[in-house]
């Protein structure tokens, strides 16, 4: 498994990164793991081809974590010239939010034919769902957003990521991510609590216990960039590259 990070800024461009949004290819499988508003520009900044893209997976409806879809599919119609399906998977009222999105950005944009099959699929939380060869487990976290917002927990070629979403610290996430191969952690802050999003102080304590093989911190505010005394995890960078891992890597084949 191969990810590269188009994209780990939050929504107020702290560092001056990308909205958020991973690239994950595996063996056939190639998704992005949310798509932010700026993703497209990070595809193109990092030489992500759209049309290889087969899956999106959405965490949660907010603008820095799908506002990019419009313009994804924007492109696929009159730029990349999509001719393969595309699958869009995630909370429930995915389909009616992405509508009123596509409209508003693009009024017209829905009436015309896409030229391409689109399968938008909403995720149920607690559910594994089995989305082109991507095995994905939606875990409810706390971060409202008119909608369930999740974790996800994706497994393919007997890897398995979770990605935490936008939430604050709450016990779900030891189920989402124990053992995971990769845990990308939404960090907002060092310590200083805010409503609805995790700090470093609050994730340190439970790494232990969730037991990920490696722990990524993402969606950074502008003092939790500032901090040097991080132990025990990394910390991503947009246009990143992670092997998770290679054939001859720390885990051997078929593990
Ligand atoms: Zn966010």
């Amino acid at each position: 498994m191969r990810l590269q990070v188009l994209g780990c800024g939050d929504a107020f461009g702290s560092g001056g990164r990308f909205h958020t949004c991973f690239h994950v290819s595996a063996g056939s499988a190639s998704f992005l793991v949310d798509c932010g508003a700026s993703s497209l520009i990070a595809m193109r900044r990092f030489g992500v081809d759209p049309n290889t893209i087969r899956t999106v997976l959405i965490s949660h409806l907010h603008g820095d974590h799908f506002g990019g879809l419009p313009f994804l599919l924007l492109d696929a119609q009159f730029v990349s010239r999509r001719t393969a399906p595309l699958k869009i998977a995630g909370p429930p009222t995915l389909p009616a939010r992405l509508q009123v999105l596509r409209e508003t950005m693009f009024p017209g944009s829905t009436e015309t034919d896409l030229g391409f099959p689109l399968d938008i699929v909403e995720l149920e939380p607690q559910v594994t769902t089995q989305v082109n060869g991507v095995l994905v487990t939606a875990y409810p976290v706390r971060h409202p957003s008119r909608a369930p917002s999740f974790a996800l927990r994706c497994q393919v070629e007997h890897r398995a990521l979770c990605y935490s979403g936008d939430t604050e610290w709450g016990p779900v996430l030891i189920e989402a991510a124990r053992g995971a191969d990769l845990f990308i952690a939404e960090c907002y802050t060092f310590d200083r609590p805010v409503p609805f999003h995790s700090s470093w102080m609050s994730l340190r304590e439970h790494l232990q216990e969730i037991g990920a093989k490696r722990v990524l911190l993402t969606h950074m505010s502008t003092d939790m960039l500032e901090q040097v005394a991080i132990d025990g995890a990394e910390r991503a960078e947009d246009g990143m590259v992670l092997e998770i891992w290679p054939d001859t890597g720390r885990q051997g084949t078929g593990a």
